[in-house]
């Protein structure tokens, strides 16, 4: 493509030259498809909108239904679509099994963040936006037949980020997961520490790391699932704690982001840099789970952790 554009700027510039006419009028003929599908597509408005969905790996458009049905996997080429924490949690637990904690906490503007917008202003229109107070869900639900605490983070509340809300509610997870001796989920998606909430923010990761270290102390097993994307603090924090780290297929997973780290080495990135599939073959990942298999693996994760424990409570 980009020879193409190169060879046809010279040609323009001499486009005296006869030979040139027919070359843009074959690539004019190729564009000439194109009004079919301008045509097609100025069909489709008559389509109430969010109907259809196209995929952004196999540009294949799938029915909104057919994506909820496979839990936002595209069926002809198995891309991971990004999913609310609600529908998750449904997907992932019993159903009617989910108790929620800390429903309504929200966060507070402790320090009067003003950008573009007011941060109080960001916040209620992600809140009217996704129905969430803040980006992450937390309760006690059960998943097969174990009990298990379990949060969800929501990439589209202000980008999964990780402000006092989530590390708090974490924290009161990870800590009911304690005191209640259960195991502990959290699935993740998240750009990293809230910029709006400033140091408090940061905190939140020696926070949910230490109760995490004090749920670890009781032998409880912790599986972290990271999905696409997930870097950062939190990345930097809970999410790399799990005794057991799972990964969306594709997603993309990293503490700075690729471009960052391009400039600051000064060197070319191996393919795939970042992915989870990467990851995993150099061990940071345990296993790549693809959505539709996420509960049933979880549930043998956990059966085979579960033992581990019971083993440890005979030994001591
Ligand atoms: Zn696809």
């Amino acid at each position: 493509m980009a020879t193409a554009f190169v060879s046809k700027k010279p040609l323009k510039a001499d486009g005296a030259d006869p030979a040139v006419t027919p070359l843009s009028a074959a690539s004019d003929t190729s564009f000439a498809k194109k009004p079919k599908l301008a045509a097609g597509k100025a069909r489709k408005k008559n389509i109430p909108e969010g109907l259809w969905a196209k995929c952004p790996q196999c540009a294949t458009m799938i029915y909104d239904k057919e994506l909820d049905e496979n839990l936002k996997v595209c069926a002809h080429c198995g891309h991971h679509f990004p999913i609310g924490a609600r529908e998750r949690i449904n997907a992932l637990v019993e159903t009617c099994s989910f108790e929620e904690m800390d429903a309504t906490m929200t966060s507070v503007d402790m320090l009067q963040f003003t950008g573009i917008a007011s941060y109080t202003d960001k916040l209620a229109s992600y809140q009217n936006a996704t129905g969430l107070k803040d980006a992450v869900v937390t309760g006690i639900g059960r998943i097969g037949p174990h009990r298990v605490a379990l949060g969800v983070m929501d990439f589209g509340f202000l980008g999964g980020s990780m402000g006092t809300v989530v590390g708090e509610k974490l924290t009161r997870l990870i800590e009911a997961a304690t005191d209640k001796g259960l195991g502990l989920i959290i699935v993740s998606s998240s750009g990293g520490a809230r910029m709006y909430e400033g140091m408090f923010s940061l905190m939140q990761m020696a926070k949910t790391s230490a109760a995490l270290a004090y749920h670890a102390r009781n032998r409880l097993p912790y599986i972290s699932a990271l999905t696409h994307p997930t870097t950062a603090g939190v990345m930097a924090s809970y999410a790399t704690l799990g005794d057991l780290i799972i990964a969306e297929p594709g997603a993309m997973i990293g503490f700075a982001g690729p471009r960052v780290i391009k400039d600051t080495t000064q060197s070319e990135l191996p393919a795939g840099f970042q992915t989870a599939e990467f990851l995993q073959d150099r061990g940071l990942i345990d296993a790549v789970v693809p959505r539709r298999e996420m509960k049933e693996r979880v549930v043998y994760y956990l059966e085979f952790l579960l033992e581990r424990q019971r083993q440890n409570a005979l030994l001591a």
